[in-house]
């Protein structure tokens, strides 16, 4: 069996250790030693000047919206994961789909404008697979219509924009720390801003909105994490270079395997670098794509439609909408098999096997 993503486990051990220190402490949660380390560790790795560890990063995304006090209405892309569109209509705004650009597969920055009225009061877009949104188009557009942006880097971790960490676009910047991210502390996400006070006022939000004894000065929820989610945050950190070099090797592997397959790849910003967070190919129809997941699922390799269908046909708390690169992208895409214990002859069953079908 081949799943399509396993998460990254580092030694056992060292994990014992990290839980041995975690009982003599008996500091289990509220910002223990470990997580304001893995924030540390992270704002040096990421080279950021601040950086919030949070309980997931859908958390991450309400309390951005919460603090930046956002109305009204949100423009945002269709096609992300469900939480991008959740968190908005959560934090009693409306969301408004833009479609996306369909060689980048992220919100098209062009069609941005025409989406702006009266009560937009904001820009929510995420950097798909990784690959990150035209953020110099959306930051005019930002300051010419006077709105905040929100960057979903659930996808983003470590992916860089000449040089400068895609978390430092926006107002505000989130990722996801999930298990089924490319770093991960099991649960977990961040917040990344470059603005102090908007910082201080999520910090004091992630915990109840406690800003001394006895007092408060935000409204709050529990957004904090644990000591056990920060020590795996802090171990995979270890690994983060081999986990890329890993998947690097694989993506091209596949490159290379697939080239005669009728698909093509997303295509990635030319400034930025990547992440290898997924491996998504856009099938030439949706009827070679069902032929390919069906006969991979026959033989227990699992690949996922990721993301269909489009959030803007598909939430039972929105009016549903069509938008036509978005669903006939969602219709074509499959993520396929990409984690750290892939071997390459595994991605090289892959690919025959994909190959002999489409050409069955
Ligand atoms: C995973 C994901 C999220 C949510 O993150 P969680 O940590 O699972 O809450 C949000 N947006 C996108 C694009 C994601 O892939």
């Amino acid at each position: 069996m081949i799943p399509v993503t396993k998460p990254f486990l580092p030694p056992v051990e060292e994990y014992k250790k990290y839980i041995d220190r975690i009982w003599r402490r008996q500091w289990l949660t509220n910002m223990g030693p470990l997580a304001s380390d893995l924030e540390m560790k992270l704002k040096e790795y990421l080279e950021l000047k601040h950086l919030l560890f949070v309980t997931n990063g859908t958390v991450a995304i309400q309390l951005a919206i919460k603090a930046l006090g956002l109305k009204g209405e949100i423009i945002t892309t269709p096609f992300s994961f469900v939480a991008t569109t959740s968190s908005i209509v959560w934090e009693g705004c409306s969301p408004v789909f833009v479609d996306i650009d369909k060689n980048t597969l992220c919100i098209d920055s062009l069609k941005i404008e025409e989406a702006i009225t009266e009560n937009t009061s904001a820009i929510l877009a995420t950097h798909v697979y990784g690959n990150p949104c035209d953020v110099i188009a959306i930051e005019r557009i930002a300051r010419k219509h006077n709105l905040r942006v929100i960057y979903d880097g659930a996808h983003a971790f470590g992916v860089e924009i000449n040089g400068k960490s895609v978390f430092e676009f926006g107002d505000i910047s989130t990722c996801s720390m999930h298990a089924t991210k490319l770093y991960h502390s099991i649960e977990g996400g961040f917040i990344v801003t470059n603005n102090a006070d908007l910082l201080k006022k999520i910090a004091f939000m992630r915990n109840f909105g406690i800003s001394g004894f006895d007092s408060f000065s935000e409204l709050g929820l529990n957004g904090k994490n644990s000591e056990l989610h920060a020590a795996m945050g802090l171990l995979n950190l270890n690994y983060i270079d081999n986990i890329h070099q890993k998947r690097k090797e694989l993506t091209e592997y596949y490159d290379e395997k697939l080239k005669f397959l009728r698909a093509v790849k997303p295509i990635w910003h030319a400034e930025a670098s990547l992440n290898f967070a997924y491996y998504p190919i856009i099938l030439e129809s949706e009827e070679l794509l069902l032929k390919i997941k069906k006969e991979l699922d026959i033989n227990e390799i699992f690949t996922r439609r990721y993301f269909y269908p489009s959030l803007a046909s598909s939430l039972p708390y929105i009016e549903k909408q069509s938008l036509s690169v978005t669903d006939d992208i969602s219709k074509r895409i499959l993520c396929l098999p990409l984690y750290y214990e892939l071997s390459l002859e595994e991605v090289d069953l892959i690919c025959r096997l994909m190959l002999r079908i489409q050409n069955n």
